[in-house]
């Protein structure tokens, strides 16, 4: 039932469709059922690791959902998890002890910053941040002790781009494992194995379910690295729901077609804000004017669905634009199919300084907009009205 080899090599759209699935069919089913069941037959002949139980992510919709990630990512193995943070977490902690050390790029999602900055420190895990494009900075910062370089394929909400191969490499030549948080790239636009990145974790609440009703996460890794990171997923009670994981392979099936349409609409839209006067700025990868643009141009397959960017002097000026948009929601979420816009500094950056957020560029009056795939005309008309 879980040999779903395929018999040739096949491309990422049509694995996003059939990567997975039971082979035979069951019962001859083109979708494979939900296995809801916590109760699994045990028979005499099997061992401790045979059995089977939701909380330990064997079920075959479990399984089904590890191949087909390994398989979009081009890696050996792949584990499904509650929550993007679940899958963090569980990296963290199967990688690092009390002692360890670990550089963390600048810049990093909330959750994952919160996480290194104060519950990993309660364990005696330490950290340096680095600027993500610094090598001599790395060397400076790497002690005996560093187990971990993690880095993020595209940072939040500036869209700045670290020198991602040099990471890689810096990585393998120092002994360190290193991580890649890969949510607002998606396989489609980007796959950090094949730059030897060795884990990459996703929040598949965002892209990868891409219908905005699913919280839900990923790791893809080498075999042991995985079955490592299942153990303490396991203990620290991270699975999803089969539930959840239908819903999520559902939404799979349809990622090349909504990314591939959300990195072309961003683009036009890109333009549209930078050619505007009230627009002070604007971050998209895709532009030309963006700092990381040839990077991204050599190491990206497609520039994605979120931007970012400026306008009014202040926050009132601001939010105000915001509530005046009809079809983009304010939302602090991203990565589905309707168009949201949100303030960082009141949203998803709120917990830091000012001055922390100064620092990183992430001014009172900057946009955050995950680009839906409504008619790009309308979200551009959408823009037009609340800016004028
Ligand atoms: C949302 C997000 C996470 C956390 O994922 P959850 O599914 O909310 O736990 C991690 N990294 C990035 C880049 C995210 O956008």
């Amino acid at each position: 039932m879980a040999d779903s080899t395929p018999r040739t090599p096949q491309r990422l759209q049509t694995k996003l469709v059939h990567s997975g699935d039971p082979h035979p069919r069951i019962e001859g089913s083109g979708i494979a059922p939900i296995f809801r069941s916590t109760i699994w037959e045990y028979r005499p002949e099997d061992g401790y690791h045979d059995v089977r139980y939701p909380r330990l992510s064997n079920l075959p919709n479990h399984v089904q959902m590890g191949e087909k990630l390994a398989d979009l990512e081009g890696g050996e193995a792949g584990l499904v998890t509650a929550s993007g943070m679940a899958a963090i977490s569980a990296t963290l902690l199967s990688l690092l002890g009390a002692g360890d050390h670990l550089l963390v790029q600048h810049g990093l999602y909330g959750g994952t910053h919160s996480l290194v900055t104060d519950d990993l420190v309660r364990l005696g895990i330490e950290h340096d941040f680095v600027d993500g494009n610094d090598p001599g900075e790395w060397k400076t910062k790497l002690r005996p002790s560093t187990k971990v370089f993690y880095a993020e394929s595209i940072s939040n909400p500036l869209l700045g781009i670290s020198d991602l191969e040099r990471i890689a490499t810096f990585s393998r030549e120092h002994n360190l494992v290193s991580l890649i948080d890969s949510t607002f790239t998606s396989p489609v636009n980007f796959r950090p194995i094949e730059l030897g990145f060795d884990c990459v974790l996703h929040s598949a609440t965002k892209y990868l379910n891409g219908h905005s009703d699913v919280v839900a996460g990923c790791v893809i890794a080498s075999t042991d690295r995985v079955a490592a990171i299942k153990r303490k997923l396991d203990h620290f009670g991270g699975s999803l729901d089969p539930q959840a994981v239908y819903l999520l392979n559902r939404g799979l099936k349809t990622l090349a077609l909504r990314v591939g349409y959300q990195s072309a609409s961003a683009l036009e839209i890109a333009r549209f804000l930078e050619s505007h006067s009230k627009v002070r700025s604007v971050r998209y990868p895709g532009l030309e004017s963006h700092p990381d643009h040839a990077r991204a141009a050599r190491l990206f397959d497609g520039y994605g669905g979120m931007l970012s960017f400026e306008v009014g002097e202040d926050a009132d000026e601001t939010d105000g634009m915001i509530a005046r948009l009809e079809i983009a929601m304010a939302s602090a979420s991203l990565g589905g199919m309707e168009t949201v816009a949100t303030r960082p500094a009141a949203t998803t950056h709120a917990g830091m300084s000012r001055a922390e957020r100064e620092r990183l560029g992430i001014s009172d009056g900057l946009v955050r907009f995950s680009v839906g795939i409504e008619a790009t005309e309308d979200l551009i008309d959408d823009l037009q009205r609340a800016l004028d």
